[in-house]
């Protein structure tokens, strides 16, 4: 908006005591391609765009980043039919190079890798997403934008004054001690954006449900054996891409993520608890069906994190010189799941308004899963074209 609008006074309030504590600083560090997603949706468009302008600005402004590439591998027959229809929905969704590889092609993209069949996506790479928000940021400060941290939004009011502040800034964005005047609100709160949503009498569905995504890190002696994001075909029935081997920028290589239901909307860890946030889930139905559809997958994935090592007999499967002595844990996200009231996992973005004159001046980001940190721009650029036809700046 900044870019469009130079003359526009623009504050982000941010709760935590600097930016990207949450899932931009704890995801994969993945710039996606774009091959997943139903063609034609939010996420496939804006994934495809993002991925071509997140390059363009790593080059532009020396963020460190690395085109590894990644392979998508499959490794029995059901797996190849769906890996196959991956490969005709990437095509669909202008994924750039995409190629299919024969099984004893698979070695010359990832020696030490095996399987069937794979998927070879030249343009997926790595970058740092904390550190790019970091970019973001300066750019932001230095175009006049402010940012104040240590700032959690606990309510949004109109201002009654007719004449003055009020006129030029009906809203304030209420915190316990401070409070900004503004005219319009546009919310990207991540794991709390129901939350957000609801201040401004938007309906509570889509609710955000945590689940905890979990990685394992390899070795020093074998991270040799993973050059490029090692992925399985993802199973249809659920919206995370699989336990995946991640080549980091710092040369760490991160297996992972699982998914499992979190006791705190930021609980990176098992003993993290919050009793408001499972008071909250302990009330939501959608969240006892979606228990329901899933008990057997879900409690395999409870066993699998308390017991970590069980995780090799699926990491073996791609590379099987990995053994139990070459993993620990490691780091944890938490992804900000949005679910219905039928418990339907809601899979594309979702941006919403508000009700009543409040809401009119608001736009609420509900729902930025993955692949969001590689499509960000393409949003940005999205919500600018939304807030300029909205609210007619
Ligand atoms: C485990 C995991 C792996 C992922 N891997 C990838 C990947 O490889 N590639 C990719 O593209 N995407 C990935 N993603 C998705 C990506 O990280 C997210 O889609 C993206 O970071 C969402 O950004 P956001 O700004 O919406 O949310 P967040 O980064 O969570 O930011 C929301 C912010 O709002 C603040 N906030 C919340 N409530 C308030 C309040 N009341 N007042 C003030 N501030 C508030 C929070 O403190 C937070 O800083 C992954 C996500 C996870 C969890």
């Amino acid at each position: 908006m900044m870019i469009r609008h130079p003359k526009l006074k623009m504050v982000i309030v941010e709760k935590e005591n600097a930016l990207a504590k949450h899932q931009t600083g704890h995801n994969s560090g993945v710039v996606h391609a774009g091959i997943y997603y139903k063609p034609g949706s939010m996420k496939a468009k804006l994934c495809v765009e993002g991925l071509k302008l997140s390059y363009e600005y790593f080059c532009k402004h020396d963020v460190p980043h690395n085109k590894v590439g990644k392979l998508i591998v499959a490794q029995n027959k059901d797996q190849v039919k769906r890996l196959d229809d991956l490969y005709d929905r990437g095509l669909k969704n202008n994924v750039p190079d995409l190629q299919l590889v024969e099984k004893d092609c698979i070695s010359k993209y990832e020696p030490k890798c095996q399987g069937e069949k794979a998927l070879w996506s030249p343009w997926t790479g790595i970058v740092d997403w904390a550190l790019v928000c970091k970019h973001f940021a300066q750019d932001f400060e230095k175009m006049g934008g402010k940012i104040f941290l240590n700032y959690e939004v606990t309510g949004f009011s109109e201002m009654t004054e007719s004449k003055g502040k009020g006129e030029l800034a009906p809203i304030s964005v209420q915190s316990k001690d401070r409070c900004v005047p503004t005219k319009y609100v546009l919310t990207c709160a991540g794991l709390h954006s129901d939350r957000l949503a609801v201040m401004t009498g938007c309906d509570l569905s889509p609710r955000i449900v945590p689940f905890r995504g979990e990685y394992l890190l390899l070795s020093e002696n074998k991270k040799h054996l993973c050059t490029t994001n090692i992925y399985p075909v993802p199973d249809p029935r659920f919206p995370f891409l699989g336990v995946h081997f991640t080549p980091r920028m710092n040369s760490e290589i991160w297996l992972g993520p699982n998914a499992v239901l979190a006791f705190a909307r930021e609980g990176y860890r098992w003993r993290d608890v919050n009793i408001k946030d499972c008071l909250e889930m302990a009330k939501f139905p959608g969240l006892y069906k979606l228990c329901f559809r899933y008990f057997i997958p879900g409690c395999k994935e409870i066993i699998k994190s308390i017991f970590y090592p069980l995780a090799v007999i699926d990491l073996k499967k791609f590379i099987p010189e990995v053994s139990v002595k070459d993993i620990k844990r490691g780091p944890a996200g938490v992804r900000a799941q949005a679910l219905d009231n039928n418990g339907n996992l809601v899979d594309d973005f979702v941006f919403d308004g508000g009700k009543g004159s409040l809401g009119a001046r608001v736009v609420h980001c509900r729902n930025a899963p993955s692949p969001a940190a590689t499509s960000s721009m393409a949003i940005a650029k999205f919500i600018a074209d939304k807030l300029d036809a909205d609210f007619k700046f």
